[in-house]
């Protein structure tokens, strides 16, 4: 055992954000390390707990650690606190002199909108689009059924036992709306239950309610006191991203509370026609939960349209508004509202017209999405006979299958970062083998686009060490990090070209920037296929970078194919960060910048004979659709619920009149005449 005691220098002590810096360095050793603070003591892997410490600046911290790495993981976590652990230039700062403004600690606030919103009619509240959709009803509150906790001690081991009990049986439900939301086809949002998986196995959480059992508490009332704690802690944190856990942490233990105090479910109080859901916030689970016989849609006051249960709702076709405010809170139950999901309105009690008006509205986006999908086996041709392909962007095994039954023509890109995130060590060769494999036979030899390990900056992996940068998305990320790293790169590649047995897959680089990138990359792979004894597939490149934009005509004669990741490619080339709240709203891929890259890169490919696909989200766009096909692109890969409606687009385009369009779109001057044009 070794420890060492260190004094914190951070301005305002291990709050949340050096403090997810200490965990996250913890994490990534196998030693068992502890935190003591005056009397307190916290496990330094797990969050809940170390923020539970308090401590201040200038207090002393004793680290202990236990176990095989101890030295080098007390020397790592002792070198991070003296550095400041993240706060470096604010430690310096507050050290010359400076007052700590509270802009300094505090969290950005996206600006008021600069605009006056337009006069609504008096019975419309304006929210925020949460997921598109059009529903009419009535409405329906959906409260918490309030758990009144009764103190019946039954003895330590009974409440010991029940409490477990309650712990798996929520785990069971948590594993099952988990599984429920794959089936759904919404692999990547359903990636919340499994942060609420792990906050069921929080050891720390479960000691402090053992605890509290061990002192003749019952296990109802000693869970739902530390729950409160631990959330209301949470929840005071200044980082907006780490006070949301909050929620989670209520919502995992509500759930086990019901089992405790043996509540069996709020449907049961549910009208038994469809309602439109009215409440302050709903939790994920809450939402993924929701009765689709019974709810048409939903409205929550508080709420944004990037939360999770946001992204549920879209994910499961569900109409939303969030951010309604409090005027939603205050309507009756039972009077019908239309719910305009799209516009992110709540109409109350409207009149004739206005149902006539969002009934046909209704109509026309469900015969939209009908017609869509019964001809999403077909092929996506032009009137005028232009084919482009559609293809599918996934990450996951499930979500090939589905990709298949939606009609993707294949899959344009599949994220390979799911198999390395949130794990201790990298999958093995032969781990991620099976999973190409899998995605290889679903595909039913359609093409797949393995794209090589796009991390590294801003999506750290604990098994690499890395060190910190001040601008992660110019540092090393994506194939930058894969080429300094070659075991981890190799292991990929040769999991890849084993798989390309069994099926018909391609290989992708992201964030090329730089020939000698590509080289160093190709040439890796041709070592490999000799040393497989396989043959090369195609391989490809993303243009994301503008230098690979810029020198498409020499890529070209080098690649067999572009897939150009607008996502990355806009913020880029208009330099705004595509995380970021206040330019969210300028950060637009139809920008003629953009456009006119897009445009270089499509030219250089086929006059040397290759094919060029957009697998960025623009993609999607029913606005940039029509442009990009005139641009000549060649192949489109989208999310999977988007596969048949984009298909149904391309179908209704003339070639030749988009490549006009598309040729006023480059003579644009902003992203908002474009968006006039189409
Ligand atoms: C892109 O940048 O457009 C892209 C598809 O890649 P990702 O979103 O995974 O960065
Ligand atoms: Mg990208």
């Amino acid at each position: 055992m070794k420890q060492q005691e260190i004094v914190i220098q951070n301005p305002t002590g291990l709050h949340a954000r050096p403090a997810k810096v200490f965990v996250n360095i913890a994490k990534g050793f196998q030693a068992d390390i502890r935190l003591f603070h005056g009397e307190k003591k916290a496990n330094a892997k797990s969050l809940i707990s170390l923020l539970t410490l308090g401590v201040e600046s200038g207090s002393t911290i004793r680290i202990e650690v236990n176990g095989e790495d101890e030295d080098a993981a007390l020397a790592a976590l002792a070198q991070a606190v003296e550095s400041g652990l993240g706060e470096e230039e604010l430690i310096e700062r507050v050290a010359a002199g400076a007052e700590l403004a509270p802009e300094a600690i505090a969290p950005e606030k996206p600006e008021p909108p600069q605009t006056e919103p337009a006069a609504l009619p008096a019975n419309t509240i304006k929210g925020v689009s949460g997921a598109p959709g059009i529903a009419i009803g009535p409405i329906y509150h959906l409260k918490r059924t309030e758990i009144k906790v009764e103190e019946t001690f039954e003895g330590e081991s009974a409440e010991k036992n029940q409490l477990q009990a309650a712990i798996e049986q929520a785990k069971g439900h948590v594993a099952r709306l988990h599984a429920q939301m794959l089936a759904q086809n919404v692999g990547s949002e359903a990636a919340i239950f499994d942060v609420h998986l792990e906050l069921l196995d929080d050891v720390e959480l479960l000691d402090a309610v053992l605890a509290k059992i061990n002192q003749r508490q019952s296990a109802a009332l000693a869970w739902q006191s530390t729950i409160d704690e631990r959330a209301r802690l949470v929840a005071g944190l200044d980082d907006p991203l780490l006070a949301a856990r909050a929620a989670d942490l209520h919502d995992v233990g509500y759930r086990v509370l019901r089992i405790l105090a043996g509540v069996t479910g709020d449907s049961a109080q549910f009208p038994n026609h469809p309602v439109i859901v009215v409440a302050d916030d709903l939790s994920p689970s809450d939402t993924a939960s929701l009765d689709r016989d019974k709810v048409l849609g939903f409205c929550t006051a508080s709420g944004g349209p990037t939360a999770h249960t946001a992204i549920i709702a879209r994910a499961l076709s569900l109409p939303a508004v969030v951010s309604a405010g409090e005027r939603a809170l205050a309507l009756d139950d039972n009077l019908t509202v239309i719910l305009n999901g799209d516009a992110g309105l709540l109409i109350i009690e409207p009149g004739e017209d206005e149902i006539a008006e969002a009934k046909s509205m209704q109509q026309a986006g469900q015969k939209l999405r009908h017609e869509a999908q019964q001809a999403a086996g077909a092929p996506a041709i032009t009137l005028d006979g232009h084919r482009v392909e559609i293809a599918a962007n996934i990450g996951g095994a499930p979500e090939a299958r589905e990709a298949l039954k939606s009609g993707a023509e294949g899959v344009g890109l599949l994220r390979t970062e799911f198999l390395f995130l949130e794990r201790k060590q990298p999958p093995s060769e032969d781990e991620q083998f099976a999973v190409y494999r899998e995605i290889a036979e679903a595909m039913q030899n359609a093409p797949v686009i393995v794209r090589t390990l796009d991390v590294g900056g801003d999506k750290p992996l604990p098994y690499i060490e890395m060190s910190e940068e001040v601008n992660p998305f110019l540092g090393v990320r994506g194939i930058r990090l894969c080429l300094t790293r070659p075991a981890l790169f190799r292991e990929q590649l040769r999991a890849v070209l084993r798989a390309t047995q069994h099926g018909t897959l391609r290989i992708m680089f992201p964030m090329v920037a730089d020939l000698t990138e590509w080289l160093e990359a190709r040439a890796l792979v041709d070592e490999i296929c000799i040393e497989l004894g396989v043959s090369s597939v195609e391989i490809g490149i993303m243009i994301e970078v503008p230098s690979a934009a810029l020198m498409a005509d020499v890529f070209a004669q080098h690649v067999d194919f572009f897939s150009v990741g607008t996502n990355d490619l806009t913020q880029y080339t208009l330099a705004m960060d595509r995380m970021h709240p206040q330019l969210a709203g300028k950060s637009d891929g139809l920008h003629p910048a953009v456009l006119r890259l897009i445009d270089q890169t499509t030219r250089a490919a086929h006059a040397a004979g290759k094919w060029v696909g957009v697998c960025g989200e623009l993609g999607a766009d029913p606005q940039a659709i029509p442009i990009l096909v005139g641009l000549g692109v060649d192949e489109l890969s989208v999310t999977v619920p988007a596969v048949p409606t984009v298909k149904a687009l391309v179908r209704t385009l003339n070639y030749s009149e988009t490549q006009a369009l598309a040729r006023k779109a480059l003579a644009c001057a902003r992203a908002s005449d474009v968006r006039q044009l189409v």
